[in-house]
């Protein structure tokens, strides 16, 4: 499924150089769009993440480029934006993906651990947002689609950090939904459920073991089954749908 037949769609993917962001880069640019990789520290993985995006864009005339920004900081997230216009005339697709965990029970979290998550997940998918829709606004096109999690609408013990954020992507992604609506961009959300990444690779085995229990098709989710949402959202064909968030999460969150 191509974005669209006929004009390149510029997208930036935040997070992208490993895991659920890298399989939405590789999944946009086999549908013929010219994407930003941004990464945090790795930047041998976001190389890694380009080399497949030119791989899966075959004989597309695309550009795939590498930024490294830390989203949680307002002057970064804003470069990575200013820079995708400055080197592809315009952002018509952003997707934030960017997340991280720290983990404990509320009664022993730290006031450090719980800003630093919200700091990443919510206060830096407000940045890019932000960012790129006074950008799109003015082209009267955009697509802004962000990455929430099941537990955000959920809840899960020892994740209130984590799921306090990943519930505010979803009230952030409804309002500016709202906002945006009159100037034809659309901002809807994606809710995985448990994907094989390097996020969860670190979960104790009998933690794994307990939530694949958990979840009604008794396995667990790629990356690619999340990058196929987020590349439906971002396509023509879903061009009358917004403030919506859909679970890629194999029935958890029935
Ligand atoms: P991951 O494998 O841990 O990858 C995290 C990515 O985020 C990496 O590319 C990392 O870059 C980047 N990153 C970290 N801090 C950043 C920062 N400050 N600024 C910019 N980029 C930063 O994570 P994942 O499992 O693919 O998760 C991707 C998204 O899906 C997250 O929002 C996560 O909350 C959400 N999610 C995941 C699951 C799951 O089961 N895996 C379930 C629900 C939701 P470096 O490589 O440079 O460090």
């Amino acid at each position: 499924m191509s974005i669209n037949e006929t004009t390149i769609r510029n997208a930036v993917v935040t997070g992208a150089s490993r895991g659920i962001g890298r399989a939405i880069s590789v999944a946009l640019a086999s549908a013929g769009c010219s994407v930003i990789i941004n990464y945090a520290g790795n930047a041998q993985a976001a190389e890694e993440t380009a080399s497949l995006c030119r791989e899966a864009a075959g004989d597309k005339d695309v550009k795939i480029l590498v930024f490294q920004a830390d989203v949680s900081d307002e002057a970064q997230a804003n470069a990575l934006i200013d820079y995708a216009e400055e080197q592809l005339g315009q952002v018509d697709i952003l997707v934030n993906n960017a997340g991280r965990t720290k983990d404990g029970l509320a009664i022993g979290m730290t006031a450090e651990d719980f800003d630093n998550v919200i700091g990443l997940n919510l206060r830096g998918t407000f940045f890019c947002c932000r960012a790129a829709a006074k950008k799109m606004i003015r082209k009267r096109w955009g697509r802004i689609i962000n990455i929430t999690s099941v537990v955000g609408i959920h809840g899960n013990a020892g994740q209130v950090n984590y799921s306090a954020s990943k519930a505010g992507v979803i009230g952030l992604t409804k309002s500016l939904a709202k906002e945006l609506a009159g100037r034809n961009v659309t901002v809807n959300a994606v809710a995985p459920g448990f994907i094989d990444t390097d996020m969860t690779a670190v979960l104790p085995e009998k933690a794994q073991e307990a939530i694949l229990s958990g979840i009604p098709m008794k396995k667990c989710g790629r990356p690619e089954d999340v990058a196929n949402a987020v590349r439906f959202f971002a396509s023509e064909e879903a061009s009358y749908i917004t403030g919506q968030i859909i679970g890629v999460d194999g029935g958890m969150g029935m």
